[in-house]
């Protein structure tokens, strides 16, 4: 452990792991830290898409949508095994955005964002049972364009994983407490998982803290400091598979708004998303009975169902950290970043000639841009590091992300390893990529991968993502790492914890 760094990541989140990933390839001597899990924050708790933002087009934001476009294809490049393109069905609806609105604003999107290997958009016919889904809306208007899903938390474990194998140190459960500028630099005081508190120099701060990054400029300030970030609730559900087929829906509510029912995790639909605006957040948020109410009423109202909330088998909620543009209504506010560099009351805005340290402070983003935004960040505090290195993530694979074509991979994996499950392996491939390699190393048959904690979840794969992806607690494990926890009862998710716990666990 050293105690001084180059560079400061405040924020376990995508932003922060992205951010350390591309300074530390860049040469820098790096350090994240993060109060809890990876991605115990917004960046487990999204909508797992990789896309644009249809909707954002409504809104002009056309620099956003371009660049969110363009990052599709090489997240597709870059990351095959936790990022999947997914045809996407928007119904039209009677007195809604008209057919020809929709058509035009769909050609935009596949033309903004230099589409390549993504097929375009089209019209498709609802009554068609392929496109259909179970709909029972009067309009048989449809249009299907692409767009990707992604594991989120994974894409966030697997960030941290590169920048860490790029020398960058990764500190879970670690809360930075106190920052005080010190001449041309910054320290540091960490409270540490251990309970004791840990002091190190860096010449400058990234605050990635998401929906806390106020609290962390105010406290660099020794006080209050403007508040600059809107926080809106943003609640899922996740319910058995509601439609047959292998496309999503994005549909329109009454409000205006729009709500994805997304296939997830082979049987299940997800359902989302809300927007509530909220004054703080713990970082606990769940999803209220308003909320679970609204999202089951869009559904039903569309498929003529009656889904409740005790169909629910999991719901989640986030808080999305929004640059505050004045809108009053918070599904109207930029979701744009902004980064502001700011150089204390020495260096002012534009400072830094007198050597200040420098603080960046992230607001907003999204999944999408996170690796597009570690670029312009580092852009932003190259002239605090003269030889600095190119910027090089949009070439390089994530850790596991070098399969090539991800089926073939999967394939060649089944030939490799025939004594194991198919469907099994293509979930491994899913979270690992090539480094399934590396888990099933030396072994030919399941018994080798030691005690199963219920639906596939093995020992083998467990002890890894302890050893390898900062793993601590079951939560880690079946809600980030992966998403066992659908299908494992609370009984097995206890086991787990006693297994992690060091407890000797006959299962
Ligand atoms: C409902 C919803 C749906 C969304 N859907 C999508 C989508 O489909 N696609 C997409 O691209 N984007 C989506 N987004 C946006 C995306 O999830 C966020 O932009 C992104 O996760 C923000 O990441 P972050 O790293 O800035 O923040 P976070 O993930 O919140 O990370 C901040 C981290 O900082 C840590 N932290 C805070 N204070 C400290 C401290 N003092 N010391 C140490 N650590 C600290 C926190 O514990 C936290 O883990 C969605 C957001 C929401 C809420």
């Amino acid at each position: 452990m050293k105690s001084r760094y180059d560079l400061l990541v405040i924020g376990g989140g995508i932003n922060g792991a992205c951010i350390a990933r591309d300074a530390a390839g860049r040469g820098l001597d790096v350090a994240l830290v993060e109060r809890g899990d990876l991605a115990r924050a917004t960046s487990s708790a999204s909508s797992k898409l990789i896309h644009g933002g249809l909707r954002y087009l409504e809104q002009y934001k056309f620099r956003l949508v371009r660049e969110a476009l363009a990052e599709r294809e090489i997240l597709l490049r870059t990351a095959p095994h936790i990022v999947h393109p997914m045809r996407f069905v928007l119904p039209h609806r009677a007195g809604m955005r008209p057919p020809w609105m929709i058509g035009l604003g769909l050609g935009l999107y596949d033309r903004l964002g230099g589409r390549r290997t993504l097929p375009g958009s089209e019209r498709v016919d609802l009554s068609d049972p392929a496109w259909n889904g179970g709909l029972a809306l009067a309009s048989k208007i449809g249009f299907a364009y692409t767009d990707c899903t992604v594991d989120d938390a994974r894409f966030v474990v697997l960030a941290a994983v590169d920048a860490a194998q790029r020398g960058a140190e990764i500190m879970t459960r670690t809360r930075c407490a106190v920052l005080t500028r010190d001449g041309g630099n910054w320290i540091c005081t960490l409270d540490t998982p251990a309970g004791a508190s840990r002091q190190v120099a860096a010449r400058a701060v990234v605050n990635a803290a998401g929906p806390w990054a106020d609290h962390v400029r105010a406290a660099a300030a020794g006080g209050s400091t403007p508040r600059r970030l809107r926080l809106v609730k943003g609640s899922h559900i996740v319910v058995p598979r509601l439609h047959s087929g292998d496309h999503a829906f994005i549909l329109q509510h009454d409000d205006g708004r729009v709500v994805f029912v997304i296939p997830y995790a082979e049987h299940y639909s997800l359902i989302g998303t809300t927007d509530v605006a909220v004054d703080r957040t713990d970082g606990n948020e769940t999803p209220s009975e308003d909320e679970i109410a609204y999202l089951c009423a869009v559904v039903n109202g569309q498929f003529g169902i009656d889904l409740r909330a005790d169909h629910v088998v999991w719901a989640f909620a986030g808080v999305r950290a929004l640059y505050d543009d004045g809108k009053a209504d918070p599904a109207s506010v930029t979701r744009d970043y902004v980064l502001d560099l700011d150089f204390g009351d020495r260096g002012g805005d534009h400072g830094g000639d007198d050597g200040a340290a420098p603080m960046l402070t992230v607001y907003g983003g999204k999944i999408t841009t996170a690796r597009r935004l570690a670029e312009r960040a580092m852009k932003r505090l190259a002239p605090t590091f003269p030889g600095l290195g190119p910027a090089w993530t949009a070439d390089a694979a994530l850790p596991g992300g070098d399969t090539g074509p991800f089926d073939a991979f999967v394939r060649v994996l089944g030939l490799k390893h025939p004594a194991f499950d198919k469907d099994w392996l293509r979930g491994l491939a899913e979270r690992h990529g090539t480094r399934a390699h590396a888990i099933l190393y030396g072994i030919g048959h399941p018994r080798d991968l030691g005690p199963t904690f219920g639906a596939g979840l093995v020992a083998r794969e467990v002890d890894w993502m302890v050893r390898n992806e900062w793993a601590e607690t079951a939560d880690d494990i079946v809600w980030r790492r992966t998403k066992f926890g659908l299908a494992m009862t609370a009984h097995e998710i206890e086991l787990l914890g006693e297994h992690l716990a060091g407890a000797t666990v006959t299962v």
